[in-house]
């Protein structure tokens, strides 16, 4: 059965922003290329706005938002606006809808940045790209907000808890996915103290009780975000799977069901532009079982005798259907 496929997360335009001559249609260069998307049934496709910790993160942010706002533009036959309509309407869509998410605050706020400018660059960036999925404070290092996951024993600082506050209210969950384990532990914290309205979900993340890495949840914070009505994107990464055991990917799926995620797992491959990576243990990136997006038919095909028709619907589309349905009310 071909399902449709909510996914939470891909780097498509960091990679049109940063590579010249970039386009969103070739599938030699990036496996969320459209062609991949339409090939694997994928419906919506959450567009991550990917900035590292630098002087002209701010600029690149604006630069990615700007480039979502122009893809809606030139591609709306292929592409729409994930607005409530979408998700009301689920059924009878025939493109793929999109929404853009920032994976890393740096992207609003460089380290030198007042937080007059911050809060102006986050209502700039808001303002071109209508809604966000998800907001990310670091990725894997450290930054004005907090700590990210390879950064051990650096949590939430001061500026993350503004930032926090700042988001409170507005349907924007905070995404786990790049936290370190202590920053996961001070935003749960912060979040309950001062009683703040912010979902929390990890948008392309693994298990560490199946695969050690610290880009992996421990099952305290996948738990947490299971209990919290989140969700849990599974990450197709070679790197977090188990990088010699292809099948894996399974047991972090199952891992998912067990622990509780019955309504919170879904997918968050995380396809990015990986040729100019330069750490040559990373190669290939993805297994071939689910090299580029338009693997989605076969890889629930190899998932049918495994999972319930319930199980695979819920993993396939509705459990991430369902949370930004109930996030906007
Ligand atoms: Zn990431």
């Amino acid at each position: 059965m071909k399902f449709p496929i909510i996914d939470m997360h891909c780097d498509l335009l960091s990679y049109l922003a940063r590579i010249p001559g970039a386009t969103p249609y070739e599938k030699g260069e990036i496996a969320c290329a459209i062609p991949w998307l339409q090939a694997g049934n994928v419906r919506m496709q959450i567009l991550a706005i990917y900035t590292d910790v630098k002087s002209e993160s701010m600029d690149m942010a604006m630069r990615q938002a700007q480039i979502f706002s122009d893809l809606l533009a030139k591609h709306d036959s292929d592409i729409a606006f994930t607005d409530a309509d979408f998700l009301l309407n689920w059924e009878k869509q025939n493109r793929i809808g999109v929404m853009a998410a920032i994976e890393n605050a740096a992207g609003l706020g460089n380290e030198e940045a007042s937080w007059e400018e911050i809060y102006s660059q986050f209502d700039g960036i808001l303002a071109k790209v209508n809604k966000l999925a998800y907001i990310g404070l670091t990725h894997h290092t450290e930054n004005r907000f907090g700590g990210g996951n390879y950064t051990e024993g650096i949590g939430l600082k001061d500026d993350g808890k503004k930032l926090l506050d700042y988001i409170s209210g507005k349907n924007i969950p905070i995404d786990f996915s790049h936290t370190s384990d202590l920053l996961a532990e001070g935003i749960l914290d912060h979040i309950d103290r001062q009683n703040l309205k912010i979902p929390v979900i990890a948008s392309h993340s693994n298990f560490r009780e199946i695969y050690t890495h610290p880009r992996n949840l421990t099952d305290e914070f996948a738990k947490e975000i299971i209990h919290r009505g989140g969700i849990i994107g599974v990450n197709f990464l070679r790197a977090f799977l188990d990088p010699e055991v292809p099948e894996r990917l399974f047991d972090h799926i199952f891992h998912g069901f067990q622990i509780g995620g019955a309504e919170s797992i879904c997918f968050g491959a995380d396809y990015f532009y990986t040729k100019d990576f330069e750490d040559a243990s990373r190669h290939p990136f993805y297994f071939p079982l689910v090299e580029n997006a338009g693997k989605y038919p076969s890889l629930i095909e190899s998932l049918e005798d495994k999972l319930s028709e319930d199980q695979l619907i819920n993993l396939s589309y509705r459990n991430s259907l369902e949370f930004y349905r109930k996030i906007q009310n």
